[in-house]
């Protein structure tokens, strides 16, 4: 087998750690857990049931929640669709207004698209320079019929932050609604669903060293009475998701929250520290720009923009695995949205990369990834006679 690339890809998805994968097979044999957790008459679905019970709880607490408050989906995806659906199909459609952004994951925008043909009319902010969505382009926008208020707390091409703080003050003044699609902010910023005037949040296991396939929406008082469920079968989770409890993922994301918790401060300090020597090595090199905020931002991800002609960024992707800016567009080769609204052309969107850190990424990864990327830069003949 040929060497795997260095991986710089974990805003993509991250390996399951390996303390994780150790509860979750502990969960599938007949000598294991294996049992339904809605079999409440026999010790089987007993003990499934207080596995699940109890990574409600590791989940809630990372996030400052209460566990009764954290509903199982079958990731952010299927949590931001139960969101945006939910709320809008309880207060009726067609009607009222949503507000999200430009720059949220397909998750929210092909959601939000639904939403409209349903009737509902959706304004989407855009961010300003520093790919940020700020509460005066929220408080601007909200319309006395706004019911909901859909925005990341981090975007997953930039690393950027919005101050969903400030966001939420404004949104709970007027009555609506916020959800926010924390996806990309859990385990990497310190959430107090406890404090913060938040209303639903999605979350997903696989971008936190847990497996694919499992995420939870934090349903919180506001929005316990205005929500529908959109999966329909067995009334499990207080009837707001139906579906056998998939007792192995469940407890794997319970347990890679809990690990998020536990290593917080120690994993935050190692990340940045990687974070300015890969800066270090890269803004060295001529016309590099750093995409979005340089301050309000998670150190784990970066999106630079390379000079025109720098490199080849397919041929790079050979020795580093990272994100190209259509990787997020999936199946589609269009350039990436978010760089569209940061006001890219789709030539300079398509010298963008995103280079993303984890718990597994090394100095020397770091390193070695710098002289690929200057050895690719320094290949490229025309760059430094045409470099401005
Ligand atoms: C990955 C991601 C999603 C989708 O999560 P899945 O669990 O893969 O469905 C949604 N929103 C953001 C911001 C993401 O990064």
């Amino acid at each position: 087998m040929n060497k795997r690339p260095l991986y710089f890809d974990y805003a993509a998805t991250t390996p399951v750690d390996e303390r994780v994968i150790k509860v979750m097979v502990e969960c599938l044999g007949f000598d294991g857990n294996f049992g339904n957790p809605a079999s409440s008459s026999h010790a089987f679905g007993q003990q499934a049931r207080q596995s699940v019970e109890q990574a409600r709880r590791q989940v809630a607490e990372l996030v400052g929640a209460q566990p009764e408050q954290i509903v199982w989906t079958s990731g952010a995806t299927e949590s931001n669709n139960l969101a945006l659906k939910g709320v809008a199909q309880a207060r009726g459609v067609p009607g009222g207004h949503v507000i999200t952004s430009q720059i949220e994951h397909k998750a929210i925008l092909d959601t939000a698209r639904q939403l409209q043909d349903a009737g509902v009319a959706v304004t989407y902010l855009v961010p300003n320079a520093d790919g940020v969505i700020t509460a005066e382009a929220v408080s601007e926008a909200l319309r006395d019929d706004t019911f909901l208020v859909s925005l990341m707390l981090v975007n997953n091409e930039l690393g950027t932050l919005n101050d969903i703080r400030a966001i939420g003050q404004v949104v709970r003044e007027r009555g609506a609604l916020l959800h926010v699609d924390a996806a990309q902010g859990a385990g990497k910023v310190a959430i107090d669903l406890a404090q913060w005037p938040v209303d639903l949040m999605s979350f997903s296991a696989h971008k936190l060293y847990g497996p694919k396939g499992i995420g939870a929406l934090y349903v919180g008082p506001r929005a316990e009475q205005r929500l529908q469920a959109q999966i329909h079968g067995g009334g499990h989770e207080g009837g707001l998701r139906s579906g056998t409890l998939a007792t192995h993922q469940i407890v794997a994301m319970g347990e890679a929250f809990a690990l998020a918790q536990s290593g917080f401060a120690e994993e935050h300090a190692t990340i940045v520290r990687l974070r300015e020597r890969l800066l270090e090595g890269l803004l060295s090199l001529p016309g590099v720009r750093l995409n979005g905020c340089a301050k309000q931002r998670i150190p784990h991800t970066l999106s630079l923009t390379f000079n025109e002609g720098e490199f080849n960024s397919a041929a790079l992707s050979t020795s580093i695995a990272f994100s190209a800016t259509s990787a997020c567009n999936s199946a589609s080769n269009a350039p990436s949205h978010v760089l569209l609204a940061l006001g890219h052309d789709a030539r300079s969107a398509s010298r963008t990369i995103r280079l993303s850190l984890g718990r597994y990424s090394t100095e020397q990864d770091i390193d070695q990834a710098v002289n690929l990327i200057k050895a690719a830069v320094a290949s490229a003949p025309a760059f430094w006679a045409i470099a401005p």
